[in-house]
């Protein structure tokens, strides 16, 4: 989605890769023509037709920012839409699905209608379009000012889990239109083409996206409040087992993107931390911070956008977004805020749960563990990461470190699959290690496994609903 690609089957065209500006002009209405083999019998874009006779594709902009802003999606594929209030919804699928039994378009609809709801349907567009690519193992989304591109597994729909998550991406890219696209970081927009685009207000670009993009999906009444927590629950499970949190906090994370999050090594876990899932986590507790006011996350929707709608060519700087807060919530729940964008102080998620009827339940494990994340080559055990602090970064374990007698008896792979019933806790024991060629051993103590989260339950069933619906 953030490039583009031509085969024999269709063409993804991504205005940035294929359309070279020339120096600073801004140009007025720009128009394309589209000129491909005549097998391919489809063009979808969120450009304006101008085509005076239907052999021809001939696409308008208001200037180059807009042109490079609409993707170009042109083949065969599968063409629906809908309408909501009026305007025309379109979506173009490309790709294979498997048969599913889900109501995709119509719960589509209904994810557009729960988020433009938090805008008052405000809808600051004359069409918009949903382009999919039905792709194995892809996943994610790019959003543009009328339009998205979509990657996601078209085998996968007719699983409950997995088609939620396609809906919550859904909802997630189609919010874009509003915060990223027109509620923006100052950085994000005019852009500079010719620099890199510095900025530590990702947490507020994407933090807060990914906080609603389940929400919606739960307010669009698809999934149930269960369902919802449910992922809530992954999402902490992977903030918990990331031990760079206590290193990197959210404005760090978001300015250091180019070099951090879209490059990640061996140690990104250790040394820091997605402003993608510490970001969603910390709008909750905003939420329940400011539920506790009498005022919650969609006043502060309503807030970013007045402020958008009062000067819509200059995006909002971080004491921008730390007065609307302060507005709503005073001074109490500011400091809370920034702190938590701030800092790396750990965050009391529990309160903020409980003040929503919701608990955090905690398990207790005896298993013995090494903090060690494996990779397999054949039946060969090999160190892909290591856990800071854990006992395999205590030992001196290394990420590429071969691992190949354990006691002196030989270790595979399905050893490190059934380590917990073979290996005692507080028990030191030999490993043989092959690193860059050279035998070496490490000894090593596995330790109790850190407790885990195993559900987030409802204790308050009608403040929990409160809490998290519209
Ligand atoms: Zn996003």
């Amino acid at each position: 989605m953030r490039t583009s690609h031509v085969d024999a089957s269709h063409a993804f065209l991504h205005g940035p890769s294929y359309l070279m500006g020339v120096g600073g002009e801004a140009l007025d209405k720009p128009s394309i023509e589209f000129r491909f083999p005549p097998a391919w019998s489809k063009l979808s874009t969120g450009m304006k037709d101008i085509s005076e006779e239907r052999s021809k594709f001939i696409y308008e902009a208001n200037n180059y920012d807009e042109l490079i802003d609409s993707p170009v999606e042109i083949g065969c594929h599968e063409t629906d839409g809908f309408e909501f209030k009026g305007i025309p919804h379109h979506i173009a699928s490309y790709g294979e699905l498997y048969p599913h039994k889900q109501k995709l378009k119509e719960d589509m609809k209904k994810v557009v209608e729960s988020v433009a709801k938090h805008f008052n349907d405000d809808l600051p567009y004359d069409q918009y379009l949903f382009i999919t690519h039905f792709v194995p193992k892809l996943f994610g989304g790019l959003e543009h000012l009328n339009s998205t591109a979509l990657q996601f597994d078209g085998r996968k729909l007719n699983t409950r889990k997995d088609y939620l998550n396609y809906l919550s991406l859904v909802g997630h890219e189609y919010f874009h239109l509003w915060n990223v696209k027109r509620i923006r970081p100052d950085a994000l927009g005019p852009f500079d083409y010719v620099n890199e685009n510095y900025t530590s207000l990702l947490w507020l670009a994407e933090g807060m996206t990914s906080f609603m993009d389940d929400l919606f999906v739960y307010r669009a009444e698809i999934s149930t409040l269960e369902e919802y927590l449910e992922i809530v629950k992954g999402n902490f499970d992977s903030y918990f087992g990331t031990p760079g949190r206590n290193y990197h906090s959210l404005e760090q994370s978001s300015f250091n993107a180019w070099i951090k999050l879209y490059r990640p090594d061996e140690n990104s876990k250790n040394s820091s931390v997605s402003y993608y899932l510490k970001g969603g986590l910390v709008f909750t507790v905003l939420h329940s911070l400011l539920l506790e006011k009498g005022k919650s996350i969609n006043d502060l929707l309503m807030l970013l956008w007045k402020d958008y709608k009062a000067r819509p060519e200059k995006g909002i700087s971080k004491e921008g977004v730390y007065d609307l807060v302060k507005e709503l919530g005073g001074e109490e729940v500011l400091n809370k805020f920034s702190t938590m964008i701030e800092t790396t102080e750990e965050i009391d998620f529990e309160s903020a749960f409980l003040k929503m009827g919701c608990e955090f339940r905690w398990q207790e494990t005896n298993a013995p563990w090494l903090g060690v994340e494996w990779e397999y080559s054949g039946d060969r055990a090999i160190v892909k990461g290591v856990t800071l602090d854990g006992p395999a970064y205590k030992a001196g374990l290394n990420t590429g470190d071969e691992v190949t007698y354990l006691n002196g008896l030989r270790f595979f792979k399905e050893d490190t699959e059934r380590f917990a019933t073979i290996a005692m806790i507080d028990q030191p024991y030999e490993l043989i290690v092959t690193r860059l060629g050279k035998l070496q051993r490490v000894e090593i103590t596995p330790a109790k496994a850190p407790r885990f989260l195993r559900e987030i339950a409802i204790v308050d069933r009608a403040l929990a609903e409160k809490s998290f619906k519209f």
